[in-house]
C-alpha cells in the first residue's frame, strides 16, 4: 500500500498505544492471554487500514482478533479507526502490531492461533518476485506452523493471477481446500462476509473477488514446527 508520509505518525501511534503490541521476548504460546481471557484468537496479515479486523471484532465478541501490518504509516490509520469504532465493540478484543509476515514465528509459538486471514495481499506479478507473495510455500509453512489443530487460512483477493498461484501453492504444500469461489459476492460464502477497504474499492468497480479457505496438512504440521524454515530471499 502506497501512502504519503504521515505527519506526526509516531505521536499518533503513541496516542493509541493501548491497541499496539510490542514483539514478545519469546514467541507467544497463548496469544489469548494478551486479551486477559481464554477465547479463540485469529490473526489478519497485512491488515492495511484495519476495517476488516475492526468489523470482525465487532461481529464476533467471543473471539480475539490480532492484525499485523508492516507499514507503520498505514497502522496509524488502523489504530485510529479502531479507536473511532470503540463503542461498537462489545468486548475488548482487538489488537494490532507492526511486523513483517516473514517474522511470524518470532511472535507466535507453534499451534497457537485459531485462524489466519490474508486479504488482498500484494500480487507481486513478476515471476522473479514469486517468493515475496504471501501465499508462497515458505509463507504457507509459517502459517501451518502457528495454526492450531483445526485452525484454517482464509484468503480473499481481487487478483486472478495471485489466486491461481495461491491454489497451486496450497495444493503443492498439501493443504485441504474447504471452500473456494471465484465470485465471493455471488456465492453462499457472501453471507457473513466482512468487507475490507480494498474489497469495497474493487467490487465497486465490478471486479470479482476470489476466496479460498484451507486447512494445513496435519501430518506435515509437526514436521513444519521443528524443521528450519526456508529463507525467502
Ligand atoms: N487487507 C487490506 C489491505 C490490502 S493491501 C485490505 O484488504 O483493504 C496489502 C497490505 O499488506 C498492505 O497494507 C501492505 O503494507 C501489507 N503487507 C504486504 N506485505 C506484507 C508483509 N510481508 N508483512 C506484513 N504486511 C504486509
Amino acid at each position: 500500500m502506497r501512502m504519503r508520509k504521515k505527519k506526526h505518525g509516531a505521536e499518533r501511534l503513541a496516542a493509541n498505544a493501548r491497541y499496539l503490541l510490542e514483539r514478545p521476548e519469546t514467541p507467544l504460546a497463548d496469544p489469548s492471554a494478551l486479551f486477559g481471557r481464554e477465547a479463540p484468537t485469529y490473526l489478519e496479515i497485512g491488515c492495511g487500514k484495519g476495517g476488516f479486523a475492526s468489523g470482525m471484532a465487532e461481529k464476533y465478541p467471543g473471539r480475539n482478533f490480532l492484525a499485523l501490518e508492516k507499514i507503520s504509516d498505514v497502522m496509524v490509520i488502523a489504530v485510529e479507526g479502531a479507536e473511532a469504532r470503540r463503542e461498537a465493540r462489545e468486548a475488548d478484543n482487538l489488537r494490532f502490531f507492526i511486523a513483517d509476515a516473514h517474522d511470524l514465528p518470532l511472535w507466535f509459538a507453534p499451534a497457537s492461533l485459531d485462524g489466519i486471514y490474508l486479504n488482498f495481499s500484494d500480487p507481486w506479478p513478476k515471476a522473479r518476485h514469486a517468493k515475496r507473495r504471501l501465499t508462497y510455500r515458505s509463507f504457507l509453512a509459517r502459517y501451518a506452523r502457528v495454526l492450531r489443530d483445526g485452525g484454517d487460512l482464509a484468503i480473499k483477493t481481487d487478483n486472478d493471477g495471485l489466486f491461481d498461484f495461491t491454489l497451486e501453492e496450497l495444493a503443492e504444500a498439501g493443504w485441504t481446500v474447504l471452500e473456494q469461489t471465484r465470485d465471493l459476492h455471488a456465492s453462499p460464502y457472501a453471507e457473513g462476509n466482512v468487507m475490507t477497504e480494498y474489497e469495497m474499492a474493487f467490487s465497486e468497480k465490478g471486479k470479482n473477488i476470489n476466496y479460498v479457505r484451507a486447512l494445513p496438512p496435519t501430518e506435515h504440521t509437526e514436521h513444519a514446527s521443528s524443521a528450519p524454515l526456508e529463507q525467502t530471499e
